[in-house]
C-alpha cells in the first residue's frame, strides 16, 4: 500500500511540475540578435574629431558588435541557430524585426531568445556606462494571436495569457541579469546603470525572452572612444555572447 501511495504521490507531483513548466524556459534553439536602427535611421549621432568623417553613428556601432557576436556564438555553440535581424546597413521595420522572431516555428519544447543591441546618447555629456532593458513588469502582451504559427500554439496553450506574461518576465529578468553581470565583470571601469523597464516595441512584440542592451554612450567622450575601437567592440561582443551562453546552457 505504501508503494502505491508513493507511486501516486510521485505521479501527481510530476503532473503538477509538467503543468507548471514555464514555456519560455525551454532549451533555446534560436538566438535573434537585433542591431538597432540601420539604413536611413542612424540612431543617435554625435560629432567627434576622432571618428572617421568626424561623425559617430549609433547604427554602425550596433552592427559591428552584432556581427562579431554572431561569429562568437557560432564558434562557441555551433548547434545554436543565430539569426541577425539585419547584417548590413539596411533598416528592417520594428514589425519585421519582431516578426522574424515570433513567426519562427519552434521545435517542440524549445524556446528562442531575442537581444536588441543599441548605444545610448544624452544631452548630458557626462552620462556614461551600460544599461539593460526589459519590457515593463505589468505590461500585458498577447503571447498567442492570429499571427502565431500553428505549430507553436501547443507550447503556450496550457497557460492563460496573464500567467504567460509573468513567466516571460521571469526569464527576461534572468537574461537581463546575466547581461548586467557579464558586462560588469568585463568592463569594471564602466558605470553599471542597472536593469530598467521600458515600453519598447521590439521587447513587447517578439513574444519570447527578450532584452535590449545599451552598450555605452556615444555622447560621452570616453565611451565614444571605446565604441569606435574594434578591440573594445570584440570584448563587448564576447561579454554579450557569454551572457547569452550562460542563459542558454543553464
Ligand atoms: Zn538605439
Amino acid at each position: 500500500v505504501k508503494r502505491v501511495v508513493a507511486f501516486i504521490a510521485v505521479g501527481l507531483f510530476s503532473c503538477l511540475f509538467l503543468f507548471s513548466m514555464n514555456p519560455f524556459s525551454y532549451p533555446v534553439e534560436t538566438v535573434f540578435i537585433d542591431p538597432g536602427h540601420g539604413g536611413q535611421d542612424s540612431g543617435a549621432v554625435r560629432n567627434w574629431d576622432f571618428a572617421p568623417g568626424g561623425e559617430l553613428m549609433e547604427k554602425d556601432v550596433n552592427l559591428a558588435i552584432s556581427l562579431i557576436l554572431k561569429d562568437y556564438l557560432k564558434q562557441k555553440a555551433p548547434s545554436l541557430d543565430v539569426v541577425l535581424t539585419r547584417s548590413d546597413d539596411t533598416f528592417p521595420s520594428l514589425q519585421e524585426r519582431s516578426q522574424l522572431c515570433y513567426r519562427t516555428v519552434l521545435s517542440p519544447k524549445t524556446a528562442s531568445l531575442f537581444l536588441s543591441i543599441h548605444a545610448n546618447a544624452s544631452t548630458n555629456q557626462s552620462a556614461e556606462g551600460f544599461e539593460v532593458f526589459t519590457k515593463p513588469k505589468d505590461k500585458q502582451v498577447p503571447i498567442i494571436d492570429e499571427k502565431t504559427p500553428l505549430l507553436n500554439i501547443p507550447l503556450f496553450a496550457s497557460e492563460d495569457n496573464k500567467t504567460l506574461n509573468v513567466q516571460q518576465m521571469e526569464e527576461n529578468l534572468k537574461f537581463a541579469g546575466n547581461i548586467e553581470s557579464s558586462l560588469a565583470a568585463s568592463f569594471p571601469s564602466m558605470e553599471d546603470r542597472g536593469i530598467k523597464e521600458d515600453d519598447l516595441y521590439v521587447l513587447n512584440a517578439c513574444r519570447t525572452c527578450a532584452a535590449l542592451v545599451e552598450v555605452g554612450f556615444i555622447s560621452n567622450r570616453e565611451d565614444a572612444l571605446h565604441l569606435l575601437d574594434p578591440a573594445w567592440q570584440h570584448n563587448m561582443a564576447q561579454a554579450l555572447g557569454d551572457a547569452i551562453l550562460k542563459y542558454v546552457q543553464r
